[in-house]
């Protein structure tokens, strides 16, 4: 037998996820990872390299409870939200449990299932990009963590707190709901967080890669209550947070840090706003979405070809033409105020014969 064929069946016959940067591309304007575009300055203050990490550093575990207004017991720190999402797979799924998502959604969830062998169970948003409950319900049985990603990654929706108050209802007992909260510091006012003492089976998921404009940090959270988060506690590597990557992390949490991130968000949603306003003048642009994290969706007449024209001129953007739902549609990052003028120019240039 051949390496490959020694390896599980399930991961033979995985694709890896199509990361931003595994995509490649050769450019100068990158648009397509939901990044901040320009990086923060830290220098690092804690050199005992020589030592293993706290398994969980108490500053960065207190930093992020107070910044979530949750307490510490109700925080896990991990490489990266998308550690979370696969630790809670393999800590809740036995293989012949159940995963569901809602697609057109983020790509990570059916990864982590797919990695772990776990069936998936699928239940596409609504044309408005909602939850149905109706069928979510219907297809229940056998499901022991749901997925929800709120604002949803890519379509920039924001799910109904109605609609969740309800999956967290008939899940109740059964099953996990995952809400991820990747790009909730953009609209902090539509978390769930508030929800943690009412719900025992909700798992919030953070990061510091979007709004904390920290995405090569790996450093993500899940927030839930101590039973769940001691649950996970049994599954997490050792050490997963580096002595570096810890002290970067308890900086950009300090009330300074903070502060940073609010300015960083105001400042965000006003070129977002440019950004919407400029793209929907453009005659080949057939819908903006609406977005409530540091992305746009938009939907054009001809949305492989615009994708291409702009990837040849160094301008990277994600196409979502393949994503359900999403034929000509493209996601865009928003960027500096000159290269979201990039973007528009470029896009304003593109022929449709
Ligand atoms: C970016 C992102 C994450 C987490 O990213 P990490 O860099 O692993 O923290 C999780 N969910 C969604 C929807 C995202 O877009």
């Amino acid at each position: 037998m051949t390496i490959s064929q020694l390896s599980r069946k399930n991961v033979q016959s995985l694709t890896p996820y199509q990361s931003a940067r595994r995509l490649g591309g050769s450019g100068d304007v990158w648009l397509n990872a939901n990044e901040y575009a320009l990086s923060p300055n830290f220098d690092l203050t804690d050199r005992t390299f020589n030592r293993y990490p706290e398994p969980q550093p108490q500053a960065v575990i207190e930093g992020y409870a107070t910044y979530a207004g949750v307490a510490p017991e109700n925080v896990l720190v991990s490489r990266g939200g998308d550690e979370s999402i696969e630790l809670i797979i393999r800590a809740f799924c036995e293989p012949t449990d159940s995963v569901l998502y809602c697609p057109p959604t983020y790509g990570m969830y059916s990864v982590s299932a797919e990695t772990c062998g776990i069936v998936l169970k699928t239940v596409p948003l609504t044309a408005d990009f909602q939850l149905n409950l109706t069928e979510i319900e219907r297809n229940l049985d056998g499901v022991k963590v749901v997925f929800v990603c709120s604002p949803n990654n890519p379509t920039g929706t924001l799910v109904k707190r109605s609609d969740l108050l309800k999956l967290l209802q008939i899940t109740a007992g059964k099953a996990i709901v995952v809400v991820d909260e990747a790009y909730i510091d953009f609209c902090p006012q539509a978390t769930m967080v508030n929800e943690l003492p009412n719900y025992p089976h909700l798992a919030i998921i953070r990061t510091l890669s979007k709004a904390f404009a920290l995405a090569g940090l790996r450093c993500g959270f899940t927030l839930a209550n101590a039973e769940l988060i001691n649950v996970l506690q049994k599954v997490i590597a050792p050490y997963p947070l580096p002595v570096p990557v810890a002290d970067i992390a308890t900086q950009a949490l300090s009330a300074q840090g903070i502060e940073q991130v609010k300015q960083r968000v105001e400042e965000v949603l006003t070129l977002r706003a440019d950004l919407q306003k400029n793209l929907e003048n453009l005659p080949l642009v057939e819908k903006v979405f609406e977005s409530d994290g540091n992305y746009l969706l938009v939907k054009f007449q001809d949305g492989p070809k615009v994708f291409k024209a702009l990837w040849e001129q160094g301008i990277i953007l994600r196409d979502q033409h393949k994503a359900l739902g999403l034929a000509n549609c493209i996601r865009i990052t928003v960027g500096t105020k000159e290269e979201n003028a990039r973007v528009v120019e470029a896009i304003g240039e593109v022929r449709v014969i």
